[in-house]
């Protein structure tokens, strides 16, 4: 069966793709929804977004944009909750799925689940729709546990076993899987015995209209950055981020006059990460130099890259990494670890670099290296940004309508 429009239930219980970005548990999976669903829509398919309620004031239904809306549903308190607590609500999130459906007499053709929560109620909804199910874990909790046991010793709580073993048994049960890396793709294998044919690649992408370089002086000006050596960090306040390791690279970049770290990301429940990580910077006696911005706003971000001199992504894990990605398109050149996009994303020496660890030695010499740079103008940012353009939004949707047909034609539903 083809489909010429699609109609696709897409699942995100834990993480509203229109919440806060930037804390604890909404980051890159959320932009990743939000884009897709709305370009999905631009180009004709008809795409629910169902997410639970986290907040009293949640409407029930949002237009995120033509042909795309976000659904709220009820499932546990009406408030934010720990995402593991969000399984046991699962049965709820799922049967007043199914009561929405029914009252607004809705029919999918398939469902696309997000994380390892989502995937779980979308195989709840494939046995009692029958349509195919596709699913993006984003991460992967044996990865996590791989990466704390292994030579990275990655500080955090550990995943536990019942995700592990969900996750295990979902990729048997999907009928496809949408890895963003082929670094992704072979983990699912190696961890979870996943068969290749059932899983396609296709990277992240980031938005190309609001990720621009814009005029380096003017974005300082209008963020009061003076004449300072800028180094930027965009992203959760988590300890897979690495953040600690690229405090810890400052002192030796100590001969850089006027030299920043700019960190930008956090929230009311990264208040005790941030303390930490202050406490870090006093130690080390680089408190002046590293800044505790907060949240920024997705759209106010291209200011923040565009005036910056590089951006560092110090992670230990990443699915894929949109920071990466942003930075580029606003020509700022990144030093990031080698986990996630970043390998096929930056052009060594050219855009910036990957780094083989997160060790402060190594993030400083790459860090020291881009500063030796004369100061990125407007020509050599448009030449950083072209190395991104095929990562468009509109070409992620093209690729995963692909897939959907795909999946489409060769699904038999089970005989009832
Ligand atoms: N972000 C934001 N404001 C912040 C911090 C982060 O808009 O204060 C966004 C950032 O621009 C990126 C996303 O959150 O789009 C983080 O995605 P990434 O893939 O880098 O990391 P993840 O959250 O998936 O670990």
């Amino acid at each position: 069966m083809s489909v010429s429009q699609l109609r696709v239930a897409m699942l995100s219980a834990h993480s509203c793709p229109v919440g806060k970005l930037g804390t604890k548990d909404t980051g890159g999976m959320s932009v990743y929804i939000r884009e897709l669903a709305r370009e999905l829509g631009k180009q004709g398919h008809l795409v629910d977004v169902y997410t639970r309620v986290h907040d009293p004031k949640d409407r029930q239904t949002y237009e995120l944009g033509q042909n795309a809306r976000l659904i709220h549903l009820r499932a546990g308190e009406d408030e934010e909750i720990h995402k593991l607590a969000v399984y046991s609500h699962l049965p709820d999130f799922v049967c007043n799925l199914e009561r929405f459906r029914k009252h607004n007499n809705l029919q999918y053709d398939l469902i696309f689940s997000h994380y390892w929560l989502s995937a779980l109620a979308g195989a709840y909804l494939q046995q009692w729709w029958h349509v195919p199910h596709i699913t993006m874990f984003h991460t992967l909790g044996a990865v996590k546990n791989a990466i704390k046991e292994g030579a990275y010793l990655a500080p955090g709580e550990a995943e536990p076993e019942l995700r592990i073993e969900t996750e295990r048994g979902l990729v048997q049960k999907c009928h496809h899987i949408i890895a963003p890396t082929e670094r992704e793709k072979e983990e699912l294998i190696r961890h979870y015995g996943a068969s290749s044919e059932k899983i396609s690649v296709v990277p992240c992408g980031v938005n190309l209209e609001q990720f621009k370089a814009l005029d380096k002086t003017q974005a300082r000006q209008y963020l009061s950055f003076g004449n300072d050596k800028i180094i930027l960090f965009v992203g959760r306040i988590d300890p897979l981020k690495g953040i600690d390791k690229l405090i810890k690279a400052l002192p030796y970049l100590r001969n850089i006059q006027g030299l920043r770290l700019v960190v930008i990301g956090g929230g009311e429940h990264s208040q005790r990460e941030i303390e930490q990580l202050r406490k870090l910077a006093c130690d080390l006696k680089i408190q002046n130099s590293v800044n505790f911005l907060g949240l920024v706003k997705h759209a106010q971000l291209p200011y923040f890259y565009s005036a910056a001199d590089a951006c560092v992504v110090p992670s230990y894990y990443e699915s894929f990494g949109l920071v990466t990605l942003e930075s580029l398109a606003c020509g700022t050149p990144v030093v990031a670890t080698d986990v996630g996009n970043h390998k096929n994303v930056i052009r060594q020496g050219e855009t910036g670099y990957v780094v083989i660890d997160n060790t402060p030695r190594h993030l400083a010499d790459k860090i020291a290296l881009l500063l030796s740079r004369p100061s990125t103008d407007t020509k050599s940012a448009q030449l950083i940004r072209a190395t991104v353009s095929k990562f468009s939004w509109s070409n992620v949707a093209e690729a995963i309508v692909r897939d959907c047909q795909l999946v489409l034609a060769n699904y038999l539903a089970p005989v009832s």
